[in-house]
């Protein structure tokens, strides 16, 4: 069987969400790296921007200090301007870079060198202030970039040297490829200058770029807050990244990089994607991990669950599995049987153990084969079984079950009874079984039944708990009367004794009859009372007897079987007869035959004691126990009281063969017969024909008040 008692999804669902919560910070990782990772990539690649424009300023350094050069070559080795003119016309060809170089004055007037195509004066304002500059300008189909630097002579600016770059200088100094990234520098109003020189699809790129106001105004207010900005774009289905600086050099201008996305971020992909996979293996293998401690874990905890809540012999749950299942499974309304075998202790004592053993298995396997989805067995005790059950028809399904347990025990005639009651939802569970317990006592009195707990058991159970209380207060006020059941003597046709016998006059409840709190009293234990109390009274009589110098017929007193385990008994009871002075030859003790199962050799010790002590033993209701007749060799009793049932078997067989062997070898081990519940005439005289010496019965007396018993007895002269 497999045995699942805990929620074994729990710690499942807890390993899931942990798993779960592991991706969850993987993810986390994940995607701080990859800002990281971009954050890098933004820097690397703001960084490159920066060196581009580092070598664009090289570059236009580099022209500033030509054009300085050809000034000052004009200043130090020409005087008059024809002179010049030839010079820079022989230096020019050198300086491969420009179309054309030339000076001017503020007027107009060139001071040497080439006119330039167009009035350039607007163009040279900030040099002929002092300034060098690099200028774009644009003036119809011409585009030009003009570099300037101040003219002087005598520590004075008087006009401004120029030079306009050809076409390949213009795009060696706006533009260059690097890496797979190509560079180049322009203005909002220029952009195509740097961009003719690129490949149709970076061309395509920058005009896609260039011509949407948003990518241009959200790229600007990036420059503006932070010298440098970048902005992702799409053209033609594939992203590109525009990287910006500013030129200071050029007013307006920036240095751009532009290059196709995937440079950037294939890498970075690629590093998470192997992170993504890495995390993920190591996830599984934690994972794994956890799963492998938890199972085992639920494994040792499924073995101590077996330990606490198995039975060991059937498999089944014990009592304590059983609750918690019931428990666990929510408590929902079922209908508990206790199932018991009747003196299962017989039958391990005539079959042996392991046959008991066996029995108890196969029971077991019967009980749970005969459960629905959903129902439960389990052995509660040795020789007891409950069933939860909550499918129709119960009731016939349990009975068909016992019918089933019994048919499979051919070699022993085994009896079971079963007490049933319901146990409500979100109730408790032992008070349901109690009441189950209480309908099974109800079902032992007859066999192979099964009792469902009632109202009537309710009140009777109420009123078990009212004699139970008011037991004390009966002592104390002597409402527990000694009745006396006179004993007839066949032969002699006279007296023989009488059976002292309890009768409760409670104040309220009126007569109470000894099986209303006797086997009450033996349960509790206050049996002990009792008896010590009727001795008492038994005594008292007597003792009054004896001083009214009556005969004194012996009166027998029961004592019962759980009194013999206490150590005092033998003790107590030479006590009471000893203070009221009565001779001990007077008093004969009732001991149920029964209470030889219990301890047969402390039994023996005891009524050895009692009987050197002087008292008169009686076994009483004999028939009914499982002493054989040989026993009755060991035991030291005078008395032998064959129990009713023999009676009311002469009534069902006619047949007296079996009383009259009884009493024969009670006569052999000196022993006297007394017969219990003889009624009529016939069966008193049954008796007489089995030998019997004494019989007790309504036909000649009941248990009567000691008033009515002296008037039997003793005649009407009594003072009683
Ligand atoms: P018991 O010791 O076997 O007592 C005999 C019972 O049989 C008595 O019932 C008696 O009234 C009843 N009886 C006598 N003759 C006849 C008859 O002809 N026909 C029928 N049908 N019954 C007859 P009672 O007094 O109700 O006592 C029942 C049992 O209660 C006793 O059985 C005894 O076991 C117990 N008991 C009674 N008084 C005491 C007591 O003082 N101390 C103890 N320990 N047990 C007591
Ligand atoms: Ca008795
Ligand atoms: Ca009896």
């Amino acid at each position: 069987m497999k045995f699942t008692l805990h929620e074994k999804n729990d710690s499942f669902q807890a390993l899931i969400v942990l798993g779960m919560l592991l991706m969850l910070c993987m993810g986390a990782c994940q995607y701080a790296l990859s800002q990281i990772m971009y954050r890098e990539a933004e820097t690397n690649m703001v960084e490159k921007t920066v060196q581009s424009r580092h070598l664009i300023d090289e570059r236009i350094k580099k022209y500033y200090e030509t054009l300085r050069y050809v000034n000052s070559v004009a200043e130090s080795q020409t005087n008059s301007r024809s002179e010049l003119n030839e010079y820079i016309r022989k230096v020019n060809p050198a300086l491969k870079d420009f179309i054309l170089i030339g000076a001017v004055t503020p007027q107009g007037e060139m001071i040497y060198g080439d006119k330039a195509p167009y009035d350039i004066l607007p163009v040279l304002q900030q040099t002929m202030r002092g300034y060098e500059k690099i200028q774009y300008h644009c003036s119809g189909i011409f585009e030009h970039v003009i570099v300037s630097v101040p003219y002087w002579r005598g520590g004075r600016v008087c006009g401004a040297v120029y030079g306009i770059l050809n076409s390949s200088a213009m795009n060696s100094l706006f533009y260059h490829e690097d890496d797979d990234s190509v560079v180049f520098a322009a203005s909002q109003h220029s952009w195509q200058l740097g961009v003719s020189s690129m490949t149709i699809e970076s061309q395509q790129a920058a005009h896609t770029f260039f011509n949407d106001e948003s990518h241009w105004n959200s790229l600007s207010q990036k420059l503006y807050y932070n010298d440098y900005g970048i902005e992702a774009f799409e053209n033609a289905d594939k992203k590109w990244y525009m990287v910006s600086v500013a030129v200071p050099e050029l007013d307006g201008w920036y240095v751009y990089r532009m290059l196709p996305a995937w440079v950037v971020d294939t890498p970075i992909h690629n590093v998470l994607y192997l992170v993504l996979v890495a995390s993920m293996v190591l996830a599984v293998l934690f994972w794994l991990a956890m799963w492998t401690l938890d199972s085992n874990r639920r494994e040792s905890q499924d073995k101590l669950i077996r330990l606490a809540y198995i039975d060991e012999l059937t498999g089944l749950y014990n009592y304590a599995g059983l609750r918690r299942k019931w428990h666990t499974q929510g408590r929902k309304p079922v209908t508990i049987f206790v199932v018991d075998f009747n003196s299962f202790s017989a039958l391990n004592m005539i079959m042996g153990n392991e046959y008991g053993d066996i029995v108890l298995k196969k029971t077991a396997a019967i009980l749970k084969d005969g459960i629905d989805q959903g129902e439960m067995v389990c052995r509660v005790t040795a020789d007891r079984f409950a069933l939860l059950m909550n499918g129709e028809g119960a009731l016939e399904r349990v009975q068909n079950l016992l019918e089933q347990v019994r048919d499979s025990v051919r070699e022993y005639t085994i009896v079971l009874s079963a007490g049933a009651s319901v146990a409500d939802e979100g109730g408790h569970m032992n008070a349901a079984y109690e009441r189950a317990i209480t309908a099974l006592k109800y079902a032992k009195q007859g066999s192979n039944i099964v009792v469902f707990y009632d109202q009537k058991m309710y009140e009777e159970q109420q009123m078990r708990k009212r004699l139970e209380e008011d037991f004390e207060h009966a002592l104390e006020r002597r409402e527990l009367k000694l009745y006396l059941q006179a004993k007839h003597h066949l032969q002699s046709d006279g007296w023989a004794g009488s059976e002292a016998l309890v009768r409760w006059h409670h104040p309220e409840l009126g007569l109470i009859l000894p099986y209303q709190f006797v086997p009450l009293l033996e349960s509790t234990g206050d049996i002990k009372r009792l008896d010590l109390y009727m001795l008492k009274e038994a005594c008292r009589l007597i003792r009054h007897w004896l001083d009214e110098g009556k005969v004194v017929y012996p009166i027998s007193v029961n004592i019962s079987r759980a009194h013999f385990a206490s150590k005092s008994l033998v003790a107590n009871i030479c006590m009471i007869a000893d203070s009221f002075r009565v001779p001990r030859h007077m008093l004969e003790l009732e001991i149920t035959e029964s209470a030889f199962i219990d301890d047969a050799a402390t039994m023996v010790d005891r009524l050895q004691e009692l009987s050197a002590a002087g008292f008169r033993l009686s076994i009483d209701d004999f028939g009914t126990g499982y002493s054989s007749l040989s026993m009755l060799e060991q035991i030291p009793a005078d008395v032998l009281k064959l129990d009713r049932n023999f009676v009311l078997g002469w009534e069902r067989n006619h047949n007296n063969s079996l009383v009259a062997n009884v009493v024969r070898l009670a006569r052999d081990f000196g022993m006297l017969t007394v017969i219990e519940g003889v009624e009529t005439e016939e069966q008193a005289a049954m008796a007489r024909e089995s030998g019997c010496d004494v019989v007790q019965g309504w036909l000649y007396a009941k248990a009567e008040p000691v008033a009515d018993y002296e008037k039997r007895v003793y005649g009407g002269g009594s003072d009683e």
